[in-house]
């Protein structure tokens, strides 16, 4: 499983943290043109843009936003800044693929995803590599 740093962002959360992929065919009609998603790592206002095909998130051009997070993500490296994301997108590959999605445990800052597999817990811990 290899993830890669998005060149686009493609992913938000919907008004319920639902996580939404606007390279899916649905989630893409249902948003968009809609107001309603949020960045996962700024939870800032996304809006979806297609582009002659190209879909992406984007800020509001309207504020200073999408500047103050490119120079947040610049400041703290690109796997800090989309820890979250990554992190929504093992819980949705996990989810779709059959697998629950577990809290850790209190006292845990080990794991930031658990999920089982038959009897056994399986921590995972995203950081630098
Ligand atoms: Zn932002």
């Amino acid at each position: 499983m290899v993830w890669e740093e998005p060149k686009n962002i493609v992913v938000a959360r919907g008004p319920q943290g639902e996580f939404i992929n606007i390279l899916d065919d649905l989630d893409f009609t249902k948003w968009h043109r809609r107001e309603g998603l949020k960045f996962i790592n700024c939870v800032h206002d996304a809006h979806i843009v297609d582009r002659s095909g190209t879909r992406f998130l984007r800020h509001n051009p309207k504020t200073d936003e999408g500047e103050r997070c490119a120079q947040e993500r610049a400041r703290r490296g690109p796997v800090a800044f989309f820890k979250p994301v990554l992190t929504a997108w093992i819980k949705s590959f996990l989810k779709t693929n059959g697998f629950p999605v577990l809290s850790p445990p209190r006292g845990t800052p080990r794991a930031d995803v658990m999920t089982r597999s038959g009897t056994r817990k399986i921590a995972i811990r995203l950081g630098e590599c």
